[in-house]
């Protein structure tokens, strides 16, 4: 069968681990040449199950959009073109509302949010010279509901929504999708720091009753940048195990 990445120049941020490793190595086990972007290199157990090539690791901080000019760049004097965008970099700095500092409203929103404006505006350039593209945005379930202790956060992933949408109708008529995915709970590092108790409570909201894996969320946004979706724009698809129902 054919493989549904094959050949494809694919960049994907905050790729040094957790849901963008999984895509990376996802990509690449379907053809894709996968450039990874994250202030750290991927550690080696991240280095990317039997990938048919190697990832190329782009040092950038998604925040500043010169670092991202300069990635984008330097992978267009590469390889002349960018097929797939996957803007998934994202922290969390949680807090009640009224003791959030305005510094981790500002990180939050510039590290999850002005990153995947910055990004696509910095490929959407080749992408209509290409008359092809496909950018996806990860946003999450609390994009669509809200969080308490995470405005800052819900805030940033409601926003990825608008700038999906609104940038789906921009480039439709000249081949280029744009969609987004909203996981739920997943085991990264991100989860990890989650209390015990806290997420038993969690795990009680899900109907599939039990976290998400990592390589799920890869399947989902292989999918939707791959030909299988290729009448699908402007979504935004749940990778929730039933949580947002
Ligand atoms: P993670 O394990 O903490 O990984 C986050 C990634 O983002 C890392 O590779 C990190 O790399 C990168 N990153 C952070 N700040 C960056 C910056 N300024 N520049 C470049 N890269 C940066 O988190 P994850 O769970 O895989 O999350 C991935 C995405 O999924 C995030 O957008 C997150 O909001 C979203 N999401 C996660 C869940 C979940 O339950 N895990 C649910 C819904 C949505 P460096 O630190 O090396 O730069």
């Amino acid at each position: 069968m054919e493989l549904l990445l094959k050949d494809k120049i694919c960049v994907v941020t905050g790729a040094s681990r957790g849901i963008g490793a999984a895509i990376v190595a996802r990509f690449a086990s379907e053809g894709a040449k996968v450039y990874a972007l994250s202030r750290t290199e991927p550690a080696e157990t991240e280095k990317f199950a039997a990938p048919l090539q190697q990832p190329v690791w782009i040092a950038c901080d998604v925040s500043d959009e010169s670092s991202i000019d300069g990635a984008v760049n330097e992978i267009l004097a590469r390889d002349e073109r960018i097929d797939v965008l996957v803007n998934n970099a994202g922290i969390t700095r949680d807090g009640l509302l009224m003791r959030m500092k305005t510094d981790d409203w500002n990180a939050v929103l510039s590290t999850n949010l002005s990153s995947a404006f910055f990004a696509s505006r910095s490929v959407i350039r080749a992408m209509l010279r290409q008359k092809e593209g496909c950018i996806l945005n990860v946003s999450s379930i609390v994009g669509l509901k809200g969080n308490s202790g995470q405005a800052n956060y819900s805030a940033s992933k409601a926003g990825l929504i608008g700038l999906t949408k609104s940038i789906a109708r921009e480039v439709a008529s000249r081949g280029i999708r744009v969609n987004a995915i909203a996981p739920g709970f997943i085991d990264t590092s991100m989860t990890a720091k989650i209390p015990e108790e806290f997420r038993e409570r969690l795990m009680a909201t899900i109907p599939l009753g039990r976290a998400g894996k990592a390589e799920e969320v890869a399947n989902v946004a292989l999918f939707l940048c791959s030909p299988l979706a290729s009448f699908i724009t402007g979504v935004v698809l749940p990778v929730d195990g039933g949580m947002g129902m």
